[in-house]
């Protein structure tokens, strides 16, 4: 035996929209649970990232969530925050499907066995896999740049991340980082939330606003950049990130407002606020860095598969290093959609590999 507590075909990392599309399309291959696949999760219930998402952040506002395999979401009510309504989705998502997601199982390390076989660790259990699916997502790896004076400031720092909402910044200045749809959301929001709170917008590229909504021909060639970049083995940019900003309603209003004026990204940080490279200066009593995530892949780390350049060098779902490893809503498939269609990719290249799971038809 491999000395491992649990013996699987498969290992799922993650129950987001990748881990259970990917899971889904297992159980249609007809891997069983438990012997076949298993899905660990660290989240406390079911809705991938997005249960931690702020509550202002409603369904109606999203660029738009993509149903998971064979099981619509059918609320349509856009009030309504979008954690709460994934959050049900996924739940009802995973009893439909009787999908073995085991929670919460926090994975630390995936490293290589003797023989066959890739381990993974939690603090208390290895599972033995022949494959591993990685769907961990970004959310757990927060980025925050690191600028001088950072450690002097005697605000607020917060990221995306921790966000509560808009509420209780009333008669602060925050400083917000970033040049994403979250940035120009959480800014959006707070000034019309919080006055007499007041905001300060910093991007390091001026940011680009397109006129009229989101459209395919946007994500894809959004997709296409990202796809350049790991098929290079460089670190993805977010796929979100490069599709630019929409004009919505609020969007336009906070702009005529004058609340989304930018100014280039300062050079240092003080206790009291920011300072620029010209000498000018803005008092702030919160810094939020709206400054994106990166892949969560630090229990990756014994595979030792990152190139100098930092990211994993992919063909497809593939890691190009250690082929029992897939990645999936990594880079370019990292929006719902990707992360679905990901799924089915990663389970169809598992079963031309796996040739001697008896019980497959
Ligand atoms: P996640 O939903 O992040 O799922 C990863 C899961 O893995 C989580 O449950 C996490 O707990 C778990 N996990 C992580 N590490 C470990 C570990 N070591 N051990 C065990 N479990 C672990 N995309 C869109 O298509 N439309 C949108 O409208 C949209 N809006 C977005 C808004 C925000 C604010 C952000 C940050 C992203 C948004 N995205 C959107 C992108 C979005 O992240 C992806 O579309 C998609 O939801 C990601 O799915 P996922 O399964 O890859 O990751």
């Amino acid at each position: 035996g491999t000395g491992a507590d649990h013996e699987t075909d498969v290992v799922v990392i993650g129950a987001g929209q990748a881990g259970l599309s990917a899971a889904h399309f297992l159980r249609r291959a007809g891997f069983a649970n438990g012997s076949g696949f298993v899905v660990l999760d660290h989240g406390k219930r079911a809705g991938g990232a997005w249960q931690y998402r702020w509550p202002t952040l409603r369904l109606g506002r999203v660029h738009g969530i993509h149903d998971l395999p064979g099981l619509e979401l059918e609320e349509r009510d856009g009030e309504r925050p979008a954690s709460e309504v994934v959050s049900e989705y996924f739940d009802r998502y995973e009893r439909a499907f009787d999908l073995p997601v085991r929670r919460p199982v926090d994975v630390l390390a995936v490293r290589y066995g003797e023989g066959e076989r890739l381990l993974v660790d939690s603090a208390t259990e290895t599972w033995a896999a022949r494959a591993v699916i990685n769907a961990t997502g970004t959310w757990d790896r927060p980025f925050w740049p690191y600028y001088p004076g950072q450690e002097t400031f005697a605000g607020r720092q917060l990221h995306t991340a921790d966000y509560p909402g808009p509420t209780g910044f009333e008669g602060e200045h925050v400083v917000v980082v970033g040049g994403g749809t979250s940035a120009v959301q959480l800014l959006t929001e707070i000034a019309e939330a919080g006055r007499p709170a007041s905001t300060t917008w910093v991007t390091r590229r001026p940011p680009v606003f397109h006129e009229g909504s989101f459209t395919p021909e946007h994500g894809r060639a959004a997709v296409a950049r990202v796809e350049r970049a790991v098929s290079a083995g460089r670190p993805p940019g977010s796929v979100v990130s490069v599709t630019g900003l929409t004009l919505t309603p609020e969007v336009e209003r906070a702009r005529a407002a004058g609340v989304l004026e930018r100014r280039p990204m300062f050079e240092r940080i003080t206790p009291h606020g920011v300072a620029w490279a010209d000498g000018s200066t803005q008092r702030a009593d919160v810094i939020l860095w709206a400054t994106g995530f990166r892949a969560a892949v630090d229990h990756l780390a014994p595979l030792h598969i990152r190139e100098p350049g930092g990211g994993i060098r992919m063909d497809g779902t593939r890691a190009v290093a250690e082929p029992r490893l897939h990645l999936v809503g990594y880079g370019p498939s990292a929006s719902t959609i990707g992360a679905t269609r990901a799924g089915r990719a990663a389970v169809r290249e598992i079963r031309n590999t796996i040739v001697d799971v008896q019980e497959l038809v």
